[in-house]
Order: structure tokens, then C-alpha cells, then sequence
């Protein structure tokens, strides 16, 4: 076992701090990365403070962070994939059981047995998991995922989450080329989201809270923004929508964006508010219409997303920030003031 710097928080109500963690000997089917970048995911909060007690409570000292970019530093005999000074990512998953019918259909993410970057039960070492934001981690090579090398490590390791979190469900939904396609909320996952509908080739409207980010929703690929708190250009829309993908973190209406579904329209949600939405039943029938809901994405699809991101030089926004200071991007995080997320230099926790 190898004593690892991170930063844990010890309750749902204390602020991140400096911890020392083990991670464990790779074993000879396992990969050693030395971490680089951790974005910071809105699920890292709700997880951090506990706001999704009810589904998957959080067990304590926690260490977040599934939005992994780093170095291989070491493989095991029999490692095939990797070797020492690979760039790597690793997202929000670090195993399961290879054998259900979820893994055999490779949406790994669905396996009862699937392990999670952080706050899932750990079977080599007892306890729970730790994630990316720590100087190392220990991974699976079948959950490790190869990094073009012309991408931005930094901006590449959103990509993991929130990128495959937006990519998988509008891969899924089918031929979106010229269809009218929302995109609820310009955060962490909304503005990927974007890139993704508008390299897929749709007509891309951006649902924002913040009249603020109009000029940056256009800049990442939106055709049109609506201020979501305005009713008229909220009403000049209504039924004109094909899909729409609701990012949104917090309690909101999701019936006014179902109000904006067109006929046989669909609205997604991969946003994970701590309390349930009302839907009104009156709002899907007249148009035939659904809501589903999508959750990151198999080991396979992610690694297609990281090539095409290659492939046209696609990653996030990021504001790259010290580990020092995670709590105050929390902070801003909460109040909408992502641009678009948080990339921790992880080069920053050697001076703890
Ligand atoms: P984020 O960066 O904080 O973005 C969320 C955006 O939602 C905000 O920027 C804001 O956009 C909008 N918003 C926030 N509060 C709102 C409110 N009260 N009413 C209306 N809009 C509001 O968060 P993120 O990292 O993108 O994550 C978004 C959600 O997805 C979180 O719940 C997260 O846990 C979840 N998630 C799910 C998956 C999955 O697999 N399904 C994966 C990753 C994350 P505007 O300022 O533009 O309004
Ligand atoms: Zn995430």
C-alpha cells in the first residue's frame, strides 16, 4: 500500500481539507496513474454534503473527483492495453462484475455490481473508494481509457464525466442532424452538451437562468439562447422542440420545458436534483410526448467520445484552478458562476 495526499471532507458539513489516503499495490491487472487534472462535477458537491442520502448515502472522509486526466507511472504483468508515460483518463467508474448482461451490452455503468470512482464499497481495500482528487489512483486497465494526445489535459478531463454524461444520451436518441434540440442549463454538463448537438450537426438552443451567459452559450455552439425566467420567449418557443437534455442541479418546472417538446419530443434528464420533479400527466399526453432519464455512459461509448473529441478537437471549458481552492469553486459552483468547469491542477496538493 502507497500513503496518498488528497483532499477529503469528514462530513456532510465540513469543507474539503488535506488528508493522507492508501491506495494499493497494482495488482498485475491494474494501472498506477499519477493524476494531473480532476475536474470538479456537480456530483462531487451533492455527494460531499450528503444531498443524496435517500439513493446513495455518503460515507465519510470522502474523496471526490471522476473527472480523471493523468500519467501512467506504472502497469501490471498483465497489462496489455498501457504502459509507463500514457496519458489516461479514468471517469466514474473503476469496475464491476464483467459477466452481467449490463456489462455484456457495455453499459457497465448499470452493473449491480458497479464500482464508482469514489463512495462505493472497495473490494481490494475495505472501506470505500477514493477518488481523483488525490496524487494517485490504482485502476482496473479495463476502466482506463487512452487520452488523444492532441487534446488539453486540463480541459480533457471533464471530458470523462460530464462529457460522456451529455455525448451518450445524444448518440442515443438517434439521427439529431437538423432536428431542434435544447440544451437546459449552460453548467459543467450543459455547455459539453452543446458542443456535442452541434458537432452532431442540430439546431442548438440554449435554456438559461443567467442572462449573463447568453454570449458564451453562442460562443460554444448555441444557435439561439432563451432566458428561461422570461415567459414570452420562453411561450415563442412552445412545442417547436425534438429533444431537449435538462442538465439543471436544483428543484425546477420541468413541465415548461415538456411545454416546449413538439410532437413525439423527448426531454432527458441527466441533471440529479436531491428532491423529485413533478410531472404533469396533462403535459406529456397532448403530443404523445416522454421524459427519460440517462447516467454517464459504458467504457466503451466513453472512449469512442474521447477519439471523436479528438477527431475535432473538442474539450471543456475550464477555469483550472489550485486544490486550495475547492471550496470557494463549490461556493460558485452553487451559484451558477461555473465558466464552465473547475480543472484541478492536482500538481497544486504537492505543496500540502
Ligand atoms: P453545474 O456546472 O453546476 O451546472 C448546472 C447548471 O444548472 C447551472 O450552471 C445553471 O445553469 C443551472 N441551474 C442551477 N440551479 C438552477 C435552478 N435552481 N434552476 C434552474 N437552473 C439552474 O453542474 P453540472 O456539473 O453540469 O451537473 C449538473 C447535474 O447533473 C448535477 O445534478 C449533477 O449531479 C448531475 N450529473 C449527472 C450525471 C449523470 O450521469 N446523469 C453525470 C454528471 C452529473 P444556468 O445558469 O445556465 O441556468
Ligand atoms: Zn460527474
Amino acid at each position: 500500500m502507497k500513503e496518498t495526499k488528497a483532499y477529503s471532507a469528514s462530513s456532510a458539513a465540513s469543507p474539503l481539507s488535506t488528508d493522507t489516503i492508501q491506495r494499493r499495490d497494482a495488482t498485475e491487472r491494474d494501472v498506477e496513474i499519477e493524476i494531473l487534472y480532476c475536474g470538479i462535477c456537480h456530483s462531487d458537491l451533492h455527494t460531499v454534503r450528503d444531498e443524496w442520502s435517500s439513493f446513495m448515502p455518503t460515507t465519510y472522509p470522502c474523496v471526490p473527483g471522476h473527472e480523471i486526466v493523468g500519467r501512467v507511472v506504472k502497469v501490471g504483468s498483465g497489462v496489455t492495453g498501457f504502459k509507463p508515460g500514457d496519458v489516461v483518463g479514468v471517469g466514474c467508474l473503476v469496475d464491476s462484475d464483467h459477466s452481467c448482461p449490463s456489462c455484456r451490452a457495455d453499459v457497465e455503468q448499470f452493473c449491480p455490481a458497479a464500482t464508482f470512482t469514489y463512495n462505493s464499497p472497495d473490494k481490494h481495500l475495505g472501506g470505500v473508494t477514493y477518488g481523483g482528487y488525490s496524487e494517485s489512483i490504482v485502476v482496473d486497465e479495463s476502466f482506463v481509457l487512452r487520452v488523444p494526445s492532441n487534446l488539453d489535459p486540463a480541459g480533457a478531463a471533464p471530458l470523462l464525466c460530464a462529457g460522456i454524461t451529455t455525448y451518450s444520451p445524444i448518440r442515443r436518441w438517434g439521427e439529431i442532424k437538423g432536428k431542434k434540440v435544447g440544451v437546459v442549463g449552460l453548467g459543467g454538463l450543459g455547455h459539453m452538451g452543446v458542443k456535442f448537438a452541434r458537432a452532431f450537426g442540430a439546431h442548438v438552443v440554449v435554456f438559461t437562468t443567467s442572462p449573463g451567459k447568453t454570449d458564451d452559450a453562442m460562443r460554444v455552439g448555441a444557435h439561439e439562447v432563451i432566458v428561461s425566467t422570461d415567459a414570452e420567449q420562453m411561450q415563442a418557443h412552445a412545442g417547436t422542440f425534438d429533444f431537449i437534455l435538462d442538465t439543471v442541479s436544483a428543484d425546477h418546472d420541468i413541465n415548461a420545458y415538456i411545454h416546449m417538446l413538439g410532437l413525439d419530443g423527448n426531454i432527458t434528464l441527466v441533471g440529479a436534483p436531491e428532491k423529485p420533479l413533478p410531472v404533469s400527466a396533462f403535459a406529456l399526453l397532448f403530443g404523445r410526448k416522454s421524459v427519460s432519464g440517462s447516467l454517464i455512459g459504458g467504457i466503451a461509448e466513453t472512449q469512442e467520445m474521447l477519439d471523436f473529441c479528438g477527431a475535432h478537437g473538442i474539450t471543456a471549458d475550464v477555469e483550472v484552478i489550485p486544490i486550495q481552492k475547492v471550496n470557494e469553486a463549490y461556493e460558485r459552483m452553487l451559484a451558477s458562476d461555473v465558466k464552465y468547469r473547475f480543472s484541478i491542477d492536482m500538481a497544486s496538493l504537492k505543496a500540502e
